[in-house]
């Protein structure tokens, strides 16, 4: 391969949790040619520090990711204890007792130019059906615990959804890692100390180690975790605080046995102060207390979770304290920070991973070279900045809009959401559409399942839908619904499809 005189040669990835593993695999991949990878890549890690050890379910997108690292799913599968997810059951977020799923899927075909969702809402307007989850293939196939790929006919029901996994992280990184390993990218094992930098352009020369040795490179890959080791501590790119609107600012993760069969559905559980998830794996359980210091401590939070877990803990407690919000600069110079050092929105639509995953495909879309074009990076921040925000304000709906009683929940309903998201609420009252922004990391789909099992439904459906006679819509959903009830009864249960893999 020719190389110009101002090509970045050689990429240092800083960090060996699931981001820099991941940067490291899919630029691995991307600089891979016959001869060996065409950009020295080196990743440094310290065993002493480790990584945050949490992280373990996804959305959909991470099957592209898996696929374009060329790793077989039953591989991936198998070297990872993965489960599907088929989406997210919501518990108690309407008080004891409620829930209401986000499934990865959609409402219905588009009938007559109309989104089927908005004849449905019709038939809830009209007192003819009480929600929309019977039109849901992926909240059907999880309720009944069944699984099997989407159909790939798009004519099949069975086709209107998709999924994601649920996996062990650490076993995440290891695969990653001999992939990456296998194509060539170099890991040096010990701490950083200090790091070198030029003195007129403030650029990162080198990363001084422990031993007393450099780690020399022309592109840094901050994947150092919450501490931005070079984004923040070095390049002060500062950051910006969203706690007003999201108040948990601790978790507290605690693995455990499975007592059934593992079930294609993260669930998140709101407690007094915060939220619990339940992730299923092949062979264990993780469980979380996503929590507001300010509402609980420390201590109650971990007895609430133990007292609520369905077996005893397999690991000592794992605490972990955030503050969650974004990198104003997620590039500045020639550092580029991924995973939790680029930001961080609580987990509760398990959206992290995939913000790695998206960052790595914009910055081999805008790769730059030695110049560091300010054009390119202020691109690759812009966005960078408003995905994270469209996340968060998606966030924010699920904590603004639920009807749970507590001094937590009350100060998240009284606090003025994002003008961002106040237009999306306005424009759902209106008619039940949603506004989608540019670089949405969730559809229309996605957030109506959210507004509508928080309780909110349009004043109003398009008046195209209106015009259709209501018992032929109302027939024609019933139809619809037994034909989704029908497919998914005659699919495998979902263990049983997982068998196959099972370790
Ligand atoms: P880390 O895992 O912290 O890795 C940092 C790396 O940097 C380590 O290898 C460390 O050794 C290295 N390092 C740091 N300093 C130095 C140094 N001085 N010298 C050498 N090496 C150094 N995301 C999801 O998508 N789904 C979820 O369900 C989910 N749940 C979460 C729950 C909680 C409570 C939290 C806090 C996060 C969750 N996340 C989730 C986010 C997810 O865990 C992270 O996005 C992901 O693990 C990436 O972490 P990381 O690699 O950025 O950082």
């Amino acid at each position: 391969m020719n190389q110009r005189a101002d090509e970045v040669r050689h990429v240092a990835i800083v960090g060996g949790g699931t981001a820099g593993w991941m940067a490291a695999a899919a630029l691995g991949r991307a600089f891979s040619r016959p001869g060996g990878l065409a950009v020295a890549i080196t990743l440094i890690e310290s065993e002493a520090i480790g990584t945050v050890g949490v992280g373990e379910a996804t959305i959909p997108p991470i099957r592209q990711f898996v696929k374009s690292l060329g790793l077989a799913e039953d591989d991936f599968i198998r070297s990872t204890a993965a489960t599907a997810k088929l989406g997210i059951a919501f518990k108690d977020w309407n008080g004891p007792g409620s829930d209401y799923f986000h499934g990865f899927g959609d409402y219905g075909p588009t009938v007559a130019g109309q989104a089927w969702r908005q004849y449905l809402f019709r038939l809830k307007a009209e007192g003819r059906i009480d929600g929309l989850d019977a039109w849901s293939v992926p909240t059907t196939m999880a309720r009944a615990a069944k699984f099997a790929p989407p159909a790939e006919d798009p004519r099949s029901v069975l086709s209107h959804f998709s999924y994601a996994y649920q996996f062990d992280a650490g076993l995440f990184a290891r695969r990653l890692r001999t992939l990456a390993e296998g194509l060539g990218v170099m890991r040096r094992e010990g701490r950083i100390e200090g790091v070198d930098r030029d003195g007129e352009s403030g650029l990162v020369r080198a990363l001084k180690m422990q031993n007393g040795s450099e780690v020399a490179a022309d592109l840094f890959i901050d994947c150092s975790g919450f501490r931005g080791l070079l984004i923040e501590q070095t390049m002060r790119a500062g950051y910006e605080d969203w706690t007003r609107w999201l108040p948990c600012d601790r978790a507290v993760a605690l693995p455990c046995a499975a007592t059934c069969p593992p079930e294609p559905i993260t669930t998140a559980t709101a407690r007094d102060a915060g939220w619990q998830w339940r992730i299923p794996l092949q062979h264990r359980v993780g469980n979380g207390y996503v929590y507001s210091s300010h509402h609980v401590d420390d201590q109650v939070a971990l007895d609430d979770l133990l007292g609520q877990i369905e077996a005893p803990p397999l690991a000592e407690p794992n605490r972990l304290r955030f503050v969650t919000g974004r990198r104003r600069e997620a590039w500045k110079g020639n550092v580029v920070a991924l995973g939790l050092a680029s930001g961080f929105v609580e987990p509760l639509e398990s959206t992290s991973i995939n913000l790695i995953q998206t960052g790595i495909g914009r910055l081999l879309e805008l790769f730059p070279d030695k110049t560091f074009d300010p054009a390119l990076i202020r691109e690759y921040n812009r966005r960078s900045a408003q995905e994270f925000e469209r996340i968060r304000d998606f966030i924010v709906l699920h904590y603004h809009l639920a009807r749970r009683e507590g001094a937590m929940w009350d100060q998240c309903r009284s606090t003025p959401p994002p003008d961002t998201l106040a237009a999306k609420i306005d424009l759902f009252r209106a008619r039940g559409e949603v506004g989608l922004l540019e670089d949405e990391s969730f559809r229309d789909d996605s957030w109506t399942a959210v507004f509508t099992g928080l309780g909110v439904w349009p004043r109003r459906v398009t008046p195209l839908v209106e015009i259709e006679p209501l018992d032929a819509v109302e027939r024609q959903a019933r139809q619809f619904a037994q034909l989704i009830a029908r497919a998914v009864a005659a699919l495998p249960d979902h263990s049983i499809h997982f068998t196959g893999y099972s370790r």
